[in-house]
């Protein structure tokens, strides 16, 4: 028998999801972002919950490529743009519409021989201060793309640093408008956390927004709020099974470092799950942990293997019995994955993207 540990991927939570952006913003057509292989789901295995996006958002040239052999007909923006000039005649050949963040990929742009000019997204920088250009150098940018015969269409982009802290999003907004709103095309503002929390504010300002982790079924701004709240489901589960139990005594003590010790008799489970397996290596002796669909706490150091588990709550389970690490148990109960990434101190994004190779992958 192969090792109990699997991640199941849920194509219906992720449609669930995508009606679930739209609805923010009923009037804009949606980016499906799927970089970092659908962070971390996988392109193919997100697809088919995916697909009544208006277009897919991603980095890699390669991932374009997965699409389209997937049969997708329809948009495919690259969000960092080309990194020399013959990424553009692959944009050529796959029909890929692509961000332009800088003069030397505009420079790439004009060098660049094709028959059918590029539709681009070309990005303001309002305050980030990573990529795109300078708001008093916006202006100068676009008029010189738009006097290129390479180039159709130009919509206008943005990206908020701060829509899920109490900063907003206001400052960047303003700088954006105030430098665009007499020129043509069509606008691309919001990721999850603006598109959720600043709904109203962007509703007629955005004709594409571009959610991530929110079509991933997480919280962008927990725990402000749950994913409960914002009415998103999971759609990654990681589940695995006990594979050993042991019976302490007070003062016994679990896993390196003897972190977690025994004030009295206790059963504890041993869980096939490790950092190894993309649990994180930072959630320590609390953090909440399903046994039969129970909620039980992870005691001692998570070990590259294994993790250990305090029984109380679960006096039945034992030897086989069903763990989830985060997701939906089969009796419907959840553990987030906001909760787990919140005790690792990191974010649900990161560890959505960590899943190792070694855990099989299902799709539901
Ligand atoms: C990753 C990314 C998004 C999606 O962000 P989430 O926080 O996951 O919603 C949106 N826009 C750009 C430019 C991105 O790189």
């Amino acid at each position: 028998m192969p090792r109990p540990i699997h991640a199941t991927i849920h194509t219906e939570a992720l449609g669930h999801n995508l009606a679930r952006a739209r609805l923010a913003a009923p009037d804009a057509k949606v980016w499906a972002i799927v970089k970092a292989n659908a962070y971390g789901h996988g392109i193919a295995r997100a697809f088919d919950g995916l697909k009544s996006a208006d277009g897919f958002a991603l980095l890699d040239l390669d991932e374009a490529r997965r699409l389209r052999a997937l049969d997708w007909r329809g948009p495919i923006l690259l969000l960092e743009g080309c990194f020399d000039g013959r990424d553009l005649e692959i944009c050529s050949r796959l029909g890929l519409w692509h961000v332009v963040h800088c003069h030397e990929q505009i420079d790439m742009l004009a060098a660049h021989k094709t028959v059918q000019p590029h539709r681009v997204f070309l990005k303001m920088n309002s305050g980030m201060n990573r990529l795109g250009l300078k708001p008093e150098r916006y202006r100068a940018a676009w008029t010189r793309l738009n006097a290129l015969p390479q180039v159709d269409e130009i919509s206008l982009m943005t990206h908020f640093s701060d829509a899920d802290t109490a900063k907003g999003i206001a400052a960047q907004l303003r700088t954006f408008e105030s430098l665009t709103h007499d020129l043509p095309g069509e606008r691309s503002l919001s990721n999850s956390a603006a598109t959720l929390c600043h709904g109203e504010a962007l509703a007629t300002k955005s004709d594409w927004i571009r959610p991530g982790i929110a079509v991933y079924g997480s919280a962008p701004d927990y725990p402000g709020h749950s994913f409960e709240q914002w009415d998103l489901r999971p759609t990654m589960t990681l589940s695995s099974k006990i594979i050993g139990v042991q019976h302490l005594q007070a003062g016994d003590t679990v896993g390196y470092g003897s972190s977690f010790t025994a004030d009295g008799p206790l059963r504890i489970g041993v869980v096939a799950c490790g950092y190894a397996d993309g649990y994180p290596r930072h959630c320590s002796t609390g953090t909440p942990v399903l046994i039969d669909g129970v909620r039980c706490r992870l005691v001692g150091r998570v070990s590259m293997d294994m993790v250990t588990v305090d029984l109380s709550p679960v006096p039945l389970a034992g030897m086989g019995s069903e763990v989830t690490l985060w997701g939906r148990a089969s009796n419907g109960a959840v553990v987030s994955i906001d909760e787990v990434a919140h005790a690792g101190g990191t974010v649900s994004y990161e560890l959505m993207c960590a899943l190792a190779q070694r855990v099989p992958v299902v799709v539901d």
